[in-house]
């Protein structure tokens, strides 16, 4: 008999490629999965020995008898191993196949081994004599007993075929009919290996037809989740829509609150009433303040939030953020200090909205989690260039370190320290007012701005926040010390006179909630300018056709026609009186208002409310004059 080598490795590497390839399909686990491949390795074990003992019949001359029985024992071995696997596979698909069937298998199986074994002794199934293959008196008990095997298979599927889904019990009995196919081909053709291939073949049969899943029902249960995942997302999106709403809505009454609450600090004398009206301020504010902070976290969240870049001086940021913070610290008897490198620029083009909310927070956390020392903020700004960028402005590295004599943070809680919602030493800090949002928030703002943000600190002895925030510059010229041009600052403040007043003067009010009218109308009295107001934008329009004033004040938010559509009717009709008189938009949503924005819109000003007396005065004297 003539051999082809080539083919035969070429076959057994054929046979490797599919155990590999079969390995990487089978993602799971499962106990099918496991004896798959078993008996993909126990085939290629098989393949490997028959072609080798193939090859000894075949050469058997050159070699001694004795290896040559030893050596196609090792090989029927191999095949018997090959069908224990597979009937060890089937069985697993029927678990109400009981002890007998397993035992019948079992003692076929030994029947088998102990043949082969007395074989190499007796000669009853084949023996070599001069190297020649010599069929056994007996070897047809061999067969016998393999085709006990599978009928005997056969039989137990059908029994138990209840544990199954026909189709399954079908491809099943395929498997098992298959390597007896083969083995009867593989003996009238002559060729070897193709039982091996007979075997991967079911191999590949069981992998795919048993052990995947039905690729129809995959799909609909993949179409499934992707439509859940869909309604997660729309609920996701609804529930960011509804807080943000919800916010605004709150924001709307809290504003009139506020805003009259200003009219009574305003108005009343009794030192009592002032008392409670202070009250209501601080309460009002930090309510404020976190509706705020739920606003911000419900657009980040929701992948809303835009930056407005625009230019800004660093200096009137870190004044705001000292003037807000200097009270806060003075009520506890805080050092609060603020510093900065005199030769950093002035000017930066970035999110002035976002960059003031940063230190904000810092600074008030600062505040929030110390009792007694310092608070200092420090602010500097790094040449080095951060990345590269598109137009060839100057950029470089805004550094802004907030670091406190406080509480301190522990190691352990460093890493959840930016967890949305999460405060530390919850029972310890019960008394200091939070949400848990303002370093979560924080830390999402530094990260749209491409920076960084770092923490250090020690137990017990104090924090430091470090932002670095890449920055173009808008003016290279430098700032100047903060603590030198604060003092200037004051000093000119003190020489204005605390109200203006514009007898003669005419402004149009317009907002949808008259409270807010009547807030505003207060806040203006003493201007003694006379007022007129609207309550909805069409009105707007109706009354700027027959009044010329001097400012028109104009909410944003109003149903039908919000305040940007009346002032373009406004400023775009060239017949109507006002069409060149400034607009002051003002609005209750402070995250949308973007100043920036507004201005580019063609209003004069932005306000934002609640409207503070002392800003809407520097408004109205900067528009008057
Ligand atoms: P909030 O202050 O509203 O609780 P934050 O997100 O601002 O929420 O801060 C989360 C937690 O981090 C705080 O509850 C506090 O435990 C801790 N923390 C923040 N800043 C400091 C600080 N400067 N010193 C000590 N602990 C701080």
């Amino acid at each position: 008999m003539y051999y082809n080598i080539s083919f035969d490795i070429a076959a057994i590497l054929v046979l490797i490629v599919l155990a590999v390839g079969m390995n990487t399909v089978l993602y799971t686990d499962t106990t099918g999965h496991k004896l798959v491949r078993r008996y993909m390795y126990s085939v290629i074990f098989c393949a490997v020995t028959d072609v080798i003992t193939a090859y000894t019949i075949c050469y058997g001359y050159l070699i001694p008898d004795t290896l040559n029985l030893i050596l196609n024992s090792i090989y029927q071995y191999s095949s018997v191993l090959c069908v224990a696997v597979a009937m060890r596979t089937i069985l697993n698909y029927y678990p109400s196949a009981g002890k007998t069937s397993v035992m019948i298998n079992r003692l076929l199986l030994y029947l088998l081994v102990a043949f082969i074994t007395v074989n190499m002794f007796t000669g009853w199934m084949f023996e070599f004599t001069n190297g020649e293959y010599v069929h056994g008196s007996l070897y047809m008990i061999a067969y016998a007993l393999s085709l006990a095997v599978v009928f005997h298979m056969l039989y137990v599927v059908l029994i138990n075929r209840g544990d199954r889904p026909g189709i399954m019990s079908r491809i099943i009995i395929l498997f098992l009919f298959l390597p007896t196919v083969f083995t009867v081909i593989q003996m009238i053709v002559g060729d070897i290996l193709l039982i091996a291939f007979g075997e991967a073949f079911s191999a590949l049969i069981m992998l795919f037809a048993l052990e995947t899943p039905d690729y129809r029902k995959l799909m609909k249960t993949m179409n499934e989740l992707e439509i859940a995942r869909e309604e997660a997302n729309v609920a996701n999106r609804a529930k960011s829509d509804f807080l943000a709403s919800m916010s605004h809505e709150i924001r709307t009454p809290i504003n009139g609150i506020l805003g009259m609450n200003t009219m009574i600090l305003k108005d009343s004398d009794d030192w009592q009433i002032t008392q409670y009206a202070e009250n209501i301020r601080a309460a009002g504010n930090s309510l404020l303040s976190i509706i705020n902070d739920i606003l911000d976290l419900s657009k980040i969240e929701s992948g809303r939030m835009e930056l407005v870049p625009d230019d800004y001086e660093l200096f009137s940021v870190m004044n705001d953020c000292y003037q807000i913070n200097r009270i806060r610290a003075k009520d506890k008897n805080l050092e609060l200090i603020f510093e900065n490198d005199p030769d950093m620029p002035a000017v930066y083009f970035g999110d002035v909205v976002r960059i003031r909310q940063i230190m904000n927070n810092l600074l008030s956390n600062g505040i929030k989690y110390t009792a007694k020392g310092t608070v200092r903020l420090s602010v500097a700004f790094g040449d080095e260039d951060s990345g590269s960028h598109e137009d060839d402005g100057e950029y470089g590295t805004l550094v802004i370190s907030v670091s406190d004599t406080g509480i301190g943070i522990k190691e352990d809680d460093l890493n959840n320290l930016f967890e949305r919602f999460t405060r530390l030493e919850e029972n310890k800090n019960k008394h200091i007012e939070g949400t848990g949002l303002g370093l979560h928030i924080t830390q999402q703002l530094v990260y749209m701005m491409n920076g960084r943000i770092e923490v250090k600190s020690e137990y017990g002895v104090g924090s430091v926040f470090t932002v670095s925030i890449p920055q173009k510059v808008g003016d290279r010229r430098p700032m100047g010390e903060f603590a030198v041009r604060l003092k200037e600052q004051v000093n000119v403040v003190k020489n204005e006179s605390d109200t203006i007043k514009a007898p003669g003067k005419t402004v149009l009010i317009v907002d949808d909630v008259k409270m807010n009218i009547f807030v505003l109308e207060g806040l203006l009295r003493d201007t003694q300018m006379r007022i007129d107001s609207a309550t909805s934008g069409q009105e707007a329009v109706n009354m700027s056709k027959e009044t010329k004033y001097d400012i028109i004040f104009m909410d944003q938010q109003m149903p039908q026609m919000d305040g940007t559509e009346a002032f373009h009717r406004i400023r775009d009709d060239k017949d109507n009186i006002n069409h060149d008189t400034p607009v002051v938009v003002l609005t209750a949503d402070a995250i949308v208002g973007a100043r920036a924005g507004y201005l580019k819109e063609g209003f004069a000003e932005y306000l934002s409310k609640p409207v503070e007396q002392k800003e809407l005065l520097n408004v109205v004297e900067e528009l008057l004059s």
